[in-house]
C-alpha cells in the first residue's frame, strides 16, 4: 500500500513544474515535502490526487482508491460567504460513502461530530461558516478531512494564514493520526515545524533533491542545492520532456 511516483514530469505550456520524479510514499508513513516557492510542491500534490496529466512517467497508487486518500488543496475550494453550518462543511467529508445530496446516518452524523470534536471545534457544529476565524476555519476543514476516514492525507500548505496555537493544535491532530496508521504527506514551508513534526522529508526544486529521514534532509548543503537548482530552472530553456 502506497504512493509510488515513477519518473513523473508535470509541465505548464510546455515548462516543467515537476521534472522526472521519482519518489516512493509508504503505508503509514509521515513525509514533509518541502522546497523554495515555485518549486512544484503544489503541483506535485495534484499530480498525486490525479488532477493534473503527466508528460512523462505515472503515479500509482497501490491498494488505494480515490477514497482512500483525502486532499487539503492549497486554496480553499470552499466559499466562505455562501451558508452553511460548521457541521454541513464537516461532513462533505461523507461524500465518497453519500454522493452530493445523501443524508447523513446517525452512525455517520456521529463520525462528523467526532471529527468536529478532534479539532475542538465540536461545540461550533451549528454556526454559520461565514463567522468563523481563519483558525477555526482551518480547524473545519481538518475535520472535514478527518471525517473521510482516509488512509492517506494529503495537505498543502496547511497553516498558512492561521494563527500559531491552532496550527501547533493541528500539527498534534496530524502526529495522532499517523500514530493511528494514517499516512500523512504535507507540503510545509516552515523549517521548525518539519523538524519537529515530520520524520521523513523529500527536498524538491522541480527535480527531487533528497528524500529521507527530515535530519538527513533538511541539511545545509542540500538547501543550498535546492536554491541552486530552481536558479538554473528559472534560466534555462527546457526541452519538450
Ligand atoms: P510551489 O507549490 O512549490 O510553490 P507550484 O507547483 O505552485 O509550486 O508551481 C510550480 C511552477 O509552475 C511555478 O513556476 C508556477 O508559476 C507554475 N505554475 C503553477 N500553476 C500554474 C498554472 N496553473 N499555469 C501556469 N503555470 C503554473
Ligand atoms: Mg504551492
Amino acid at each position: 500500500m502506497g504512493i509510488v511516483i515513477d519518473n513523473l514530469t508535470v509541465s505548464y505550456q510546455r515548462r516543467p513544474a515537476v521534472h522526472h520524479l521519482n519518489m516512493d510514499f509508504g503505508d503509514g508513513e509521515m513525509w514533509a515535502i518541502f522546497g523554495p516557492n515555485g518549486a512544484g510542491k503544489s503541483t506535485l500534490l495534484k499530480a498525486m490526487m490525479g488532477l493534473l496529466q503527466a508528460d512523462t512517467g505515472q503515479v500509482l497508487w497501490q491498494g488505494l482508491q480515490r477514497r482512500d486518500i483525502a486532499y487539503l488543496p492549497q486554496q480553499s475550494d470552499i466559499d466562505r460567504s455562501q451558508p452553511m453550518t460548521v457541521f454541513e462543511l464537516a461532513a462533505m467529508g461523507l461524500w465518497y460513502e453519500i454522493g452530493f445530496f445523501g443524508r447523513v446516518n446517525a452512525r455517520q452524523r456521529e463520525r462528523v461530530q467526532r471529527a468536529l470534536a478532534r479539532v475542538d471545534m465540536g461545540d461550533f457544529a451549528e454556526r454559520q461558516i461565514a463567522h468563523l476565524s481563519n483558525g477555526q476555519f482551518q480547524r473545519v476543514l481538518f475535520a472535514r478531512m478527518l471525517a473521510q476516514d482516509a488512509r492517506v492525507l494529503l495537505l498543502d500548505e496547511p497553516f498558512n494564514a492561521v494563527d500559531a496555537q491552532t496550527t501547533y493544535a493541528l500539527l498534534e491532530v496530524l502526529r495522532r493520526c499517523n500514530q493511528e496508521g494514517q499516512a500523512v504527506i504535507a507540503v510545509l514551508h516552515d523549517y521548525e515545524q518539519v523538524r519537529a513534526y515530520f520524520p521523513n522529508t523529500v527536498l524538491v526544486a522541480r527535480e527531487k533533491i533528497a528524500a529521507g529521514t527530515t535530519e538527513m534532509v533538511l541539511v545545509d548543503d542540500l538547501l543550498a542545492r535546492a536554491n541552486h537548482a530552481m536558479q538554473q530552472h528559472e534560466r534555462s530553456d527546457w526541452c519538450a520532456a
